[in-house]
């Protein structure tokens, strides 16, 4: 049996940042993720100054692909703008492993599937024991559904589906380019250049509305790479779209559990207006951690429902979370 003071479960950037900040604080920390990093992780790579922030990352010290948007296009209808912002992009494949290396934790390659509680401690799959245990495992963390799934369910109006495609092109546009309720799609389409040479295409919008209109996002996803090769932003014939699911912020109370704490996407924490999920993640992660190392109560109050950041966020919102 291996042991820890803390377990996080899941090292995408809820639990590096939570494993960062426990090793800081020098506690023994293990991540258990079920991937081998780098791993691909399905994600525009928007990043907001927020999030790197918290993260304590200059954009200019970070050393891997990460580009600079001073202002975002913005498409809704035959309307477009360009609202002033400062906002980044990067490659999640990268990332990710930045963070966690950056952690300095230990880190296994074990797909957490049985949590047990035993003598006060928590107990994994048999094999390893913690005091405190981190679910940051994602819509699928296995923390979240053996300690928070009854306490905490899920309400699918808050449901996200999405579609996406990361590559390697030769980009000649390097403005982001965001497209609101294109084709009746209960959400918006992206475009985001990468540095060194990649671009990520990709479409999102709430599941039971997708359901409720009869719309399906691979009908979606042929029309939008359709009109991106009309517009001449990518012209490319080897899409291999992936789809994956994750939640947006609901009223969740059960945080935390005794020693076990949920953080990220494990709880559903994305942006309301915009479905950001890396900034609120990390955010978590923080707070997290700091409760673990000074007592103090974990709660999402510090964490906003809202990306803002220039767009319409409320008239989003309403248009995306409807319950
Ligand atoms: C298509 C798409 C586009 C997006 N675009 C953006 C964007 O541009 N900007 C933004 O801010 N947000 C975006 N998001 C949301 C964002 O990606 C997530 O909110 C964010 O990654 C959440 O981080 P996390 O650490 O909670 O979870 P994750 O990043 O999902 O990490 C969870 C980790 O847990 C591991 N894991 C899962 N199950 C187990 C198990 N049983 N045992 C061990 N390990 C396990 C996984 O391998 C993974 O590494 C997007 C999401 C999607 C799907």
């Amino acid at each position: 049996m291996q042991t820890a003071d803390a377990i996080v479960v899941g090292g995408g950037p809820a639990g590096s940042t939570c494993a960062w900040k426990l090793r800081e604080a020098g506690l023994d920390v293990l991540v258990l993720d079920r991937a081998a990093f780098p791993r691909t992780k399905l994600c525009a790579g928007w990043v907001t100054p927020e999030a790197l922030q918290d993260l304590e990352l200059d954009p200019g010290d970070y050393p891997h692909s990460i580009m600079t948007f001073d202002n975002l296009h913005v498409h809704w209808k035959v309307l477009g703008a360009k609202p002033a912002t400062r906002q980044f992009s990067i490659r999640r494949y990268e990332f990710d492993d930045f963070l966690l290396r950056r952690a300095g934790t230990r880190l296994l390659q074990h797909k957490v599937r049985d949590i047990q509680r035993d003598h006060g401690d928590y107990v994994v799959d048999d094999a390893f024991r913690s005091k405190y245990l981190v679910g940051a495992g994602g819509t699928a963390c296995p923390v979240y559904r053996a300690l928070f799934s009854e306490r905490a369910p899920r309400n699918g109006a808050l449901q996200t589906a999405t579609y996406e495609h990361e590559f390697a092109y030769d980009w000649k546009d390097p403005a982001c380019h965001l497209w609101f309720f294109e084709g009746g799609l209960p959400g918006y389409a992206w475009y985001v250049p990468k540095a060194n040479g990649y671009v990520n295409v990709g479409l999102g919008g709430m599941a039971e509305q997708l359901k409720h209109k009869g719309g399906h996002l691979r009908e979606h996803w042929a029309k939008f790479v359709a009109r991106l090769k009309t517009r001449g932003l990518v012209d490319y014939d080897a899409y291999d779209p992936s789809g994956y699911s994750y939640y947006v912020r609901g009223e969740v109370d059960a945080v935390s559990d005794g020693n076990a704490y949920i953080v990220g996407d494990a709880v559903g924490l994305a942006t309301r207006d915009m479905c950001e999920g890396i900034g609120p993640a990390v955010r978590s992660g923080l707070l997290a951690a700091r409760s673990i190392v000074t007592g103090e109560s974990y709660s999402l109050d510090g964490i906003g429902k809202l990306s803002g950041n220039g767009f319409p966020s409320r008239l989003l919102e309403r248009q995306f979370v409807r319950h």
